[in-house]
């Protein structure tokens, strides 16, 4: 019996809800044997049912194991990264990385990343990783069918579209989608994208994360040290589930989350009305039992299209802002079909919703 003989028992212990095991997420720290003792130090960040889960996993195994030794086990939860690899050359002229995540799909994440960085390309250098293998979303939303060249140390070279640097594995298989991928295919290219792509200077790199909450983000995320992350949620309470599951995550990571986007919140009606005499008039209507004020002419009517307050309480609970709330609007899908991002488009109060979200990002990342 020695140390390689617990490892080896350690691995088949998975960290809760993971298909990984807990010796490959980097959570234990050190093992040490004296007399009949078994000193195991941890060092990880997750709440204490996580942490009673293993201690109670590890426990069983090990008692079962080597049944003659008692088991310490002590949590060092303030030095508790995961190991992250963060000397990527190919990113060492990139400020910030942040991950765009979501629970589920089709929520807007992909919209968001694409909007959100035409926003700061204004003022910043930006780029995007699609990193969304199944449903990669680049190609369509800005409308791109080249496919990007090689340099001469055999890096991609990023296509520049509207003022971004922009990679996608839909630029690289533009044929039927991978589905039948598995992650460590999926890792491997990701690596490759981490490593081989030729960023030069960014202030700040997106990473647009294929949906969910999985072994395979959980992979893309850790290979790579995040300035933080983005979750992007819709307000129905099951979409709001998933985002505990994310930022569970990037807690797991050490990962700060910079904030949670409300998508398809509610759905704004804004219009004129005239008098008879064709005069702007001041009054009200009323629509599904409740009043909304006409001055000069114009009313707004702001329909919550979800019962319960959504994202703002759901960010209030996980201590990070809601960096802003997303009304439904049918020029945004328009647009994504386009390839135009609708802040290039049109100035209304869904452009200033995304200028929002941009202006709080600069503030939290540049302290501006
Ligand atoms: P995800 O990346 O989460 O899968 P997408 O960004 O691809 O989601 O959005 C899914 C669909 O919903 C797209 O057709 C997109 O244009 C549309 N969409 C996203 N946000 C809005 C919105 N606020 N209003 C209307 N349509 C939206």
């Amino acid at each position: 019996m020695n140390k390689d003989s617990i490892i080896e028992v350690l691995k088949k212990i998975n960290y809760p809800n993971y298909s990984r095991d807990i010796v490959s997420f980097g959570i234990v720290d050190s093992i040490d044997l004296s007399d009949n003792i078994i000193l195991l130090k941890l060092k990880l960040n997750a709440n204490d049912e996580i942490i009673n889960t293993i201690k109670n996993d590890i426990n069983v195994q090990l008692k079962n194991n080597f049944p003659n030794y008692k088991i310490n086990i002590s949590i060092n939860k303030l030095e508790d990264k995961v190991n992250i690899i963060s000397d990527i050359k190919a990113l060492k002229n990139v400020k910030y990385i942040v991950a765009i995540a979501s629970g589920k799909g089709g929520v807007g994440k992909s919209t968001t990343t694409v909007n959100l960085a035409s926003v700061l390309s204004k003022k910043l250098k930006v780029g995007i990783l699609d990193l969304d293998i199944y449903g990669p979303s680049l190609p369509t939303a800005l409308n791109i069918n080249e496919k990007p060249k090689m340099n001469e140390n055999n890096f991609l070279v990023p296509i520049e579209k509207d003022g971004m640097k922009l990679m996608s594995f839909g630029f690289l298989n533009n044929e039927a989608a991978p589905t039948i991928w598995r992650g460590p295919m999926v890792s491997r290219m990701t690596q490759q994208f981490f490593e081989q792509v030729e960023w030069g200077d960014l202030d700040i790199l997106f990473l647009d994360l294929p949906p969910g909450t999985g072994d395979i983000q959980l992979t893309l995320v850790q290979k790579i040290a995040l300035s933080g992350a983005i979750i992007v949620t819709t307000p129905q309470d099951l979409a709001l589930l998933d985002v505990k599951k994310a930022s569970d995550m990037f807690n797991k990571l050490n990962t700060p989350i910079l904030g949670v986007v409300e998508n398809m919140s509610n759905l704004l009606l804004e219009g004129f009305v005239k008098n008879n005499e064709g005069n702007f008039i001041d009054g009200s209507i009323s629509i599904n039992n409740s009043n909304h004020k006409i001055k000069d002419g114009k009313f707004l009517v702001d329909f919550s299209l979800f019962k319960g307050q959504g994202g703002s309480t759901e960010s209030h609970r996980l201590g990070v802002p809601l960096l802003s709330k997303i009304p439904i609007d049918p020029e945004l899908a328009i647009c994504t079909d386009m390839g135009t991002p609708y802040v290039q488009k049109h100035t209304t109060h869904v452009t200033e919703c995304f200028k929002e979200i941009g202006q709080k990002i600069i503030e939290i990342l540049f302290h501006e």
